[in-house]
């Protein structure tokens, strides 16, 4: 099989299809990271996504179920979650609010008073005290997709610096002049496959959000609870927090704008006073969606080629099951609820 595209999606369902006995080449033109997957804050976030983001809200179960597919991942290719859990601050009204909304779905979640908060997450100014939920993790994206190859090259995956350029009974061709006869293409490219000369018809079902994001060159916090407020995250990281991100509909651009960083590094003070001098250092990176907000995931109307793109704001969470879904379809196992709802030809009229 080949698999276009090394992001966390791509990298994800190659090991599998290795794992689960197939000869697999990866291919990416991009260095490993650089890409949406690398600049990503790496949560793994069902329980504020759902509350959150209005295009998960009924999804909380869905993404669970992704989540809980992450510590054999991990274990597989040597690599650490942080299950830290997240925080909500907000003042007392929106802190009832955010307690309700996580627990109506089945999140479990509390409140605390302000000291228990700045206990569980020294440094922050949490006034009116926060809500916490176990459910949320996050891992190191640039780590974990350095693990993913590590992992797929020493099982006998190979790997090549270049695009997939067209797919044609059962031959993908390189933009390094090479070819691969293949089963099966997979398509993990993302928001689009750059340079695929016929690419399949569902992807013009997607939309790419741009996401900037900012790593603060600070002390703390480098551990402990993602702590989420109004329009921010903050995700404590050993290196130093990363504060995130905008949401810029429409725009698919990697330019890193100035009052976009200096914003973020504002919302990141309000929850943490000592951030407001740190240094900050910008990037940006192109989320895709798709209209109701879940992947493309599955058999594509060209032949041949199978789709596995469109994660929108959940690539890192949702990798695992994408990988066990795709790997399930192509072995022709049946279609489950996940599958249903991730169907890519849902938005083609019959
Ligand atoms: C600022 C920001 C913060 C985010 N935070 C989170 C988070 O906390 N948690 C979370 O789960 N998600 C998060 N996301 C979303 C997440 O990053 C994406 O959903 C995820 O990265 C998508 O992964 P992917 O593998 O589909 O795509 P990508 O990471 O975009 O990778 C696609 C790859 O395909 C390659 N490619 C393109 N065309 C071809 C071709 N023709 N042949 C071969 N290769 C090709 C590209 O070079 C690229 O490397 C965030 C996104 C942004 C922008």
């Amino acid at each position: 099989m080949v698999v276009a595209g090394a992001g966390a999606i791509g990298s994800a369902v190659a090991l599998r299809l290795l794992d689960d006995g197939a000869e697999v080449l990866l291919a990416d033109p991009a260095p490993l990271a650089a890409n949406a997957s690398g600049v990503a804050a790496g949560m793994l976030a069902p329980a504020f996504e759902a509350v959150l983001d209005p295009l998960a809200a009924g999804h909380f179960e869905l993404l669970k179920t992704a989540r809980e597919l992450w510590p054999a991942l991990a274990a597989r290719v040597g690599a650490e979650l942080d299950r830290s859990g997240a925080l909500w601050v907000g003042d007392e009204a929106s802190n009832a609010d955010m307690l309700k909304r996580l627990t109506g779905p089945g999140a479990r979640a509390e409140g605390l008073d302000g000291a228990g908060a700045r206990r569980s997450s020294p440094g922050l100014a949490a006034p009116q005290g926060a809500v916490f939920t176990p459910e949320d993790w996050t891992l190191d994206p640039a780590g974990m997709l350095a693990a993913l190859r590590g992992a797929f090259e020493a099982a006998g995956g190979k790997v090549r610096a270049a695009a997939v350029t067209s797919w044609d009974a059962g031959t993908a061709r390189l933009s390094d002049g090479g070819q691969a006869r293949a089963d099966a293409l997979v398509l993990a490219a993302g928001l689009a496959a750059q340079g695929l000369d016929l690419p399949p018809p569902e992807l013009a079902q997607l939309r790419p959000i741009k996401g900037q994001i900012v790593s603060l060159d600070a002390q703390a916090p480098r551990s402990g609870p993602v702590v989420r407020g109004e329009g921010v995250y903050l995700v404590p990281r050993a290196s130093g927090p990363v504060a995130g991100a905008t949401m810029e509909a429409g725009v698919r651009d990697l330019e890193v704008d100035p009052a976009a960083v200096q914003g973020l590094r504002s919302a990141a003070a309000r929850l943490f006073p000592a951030l407001a001098a740190a240094p900050v250092s910008g990037r940006a990176g192109v989320r895709a969606s798709s209209p109701d907000g879940l992947p493309l995931v599955g058999r594509s109307l060209t032949p041949g080629a199978w789709l596995a793109m469109g994660a929108r704001r959940n690539g890192w969470l949702l990798a695992p099951l994408v990988a066990e879904l795709l790997a399930g379809q192509l072995a022709g196992a049946e279609d489950g609820h996940a599958a249903r709802l991730f169907d890519p030809g849902r938005f083609t009229p019959d």
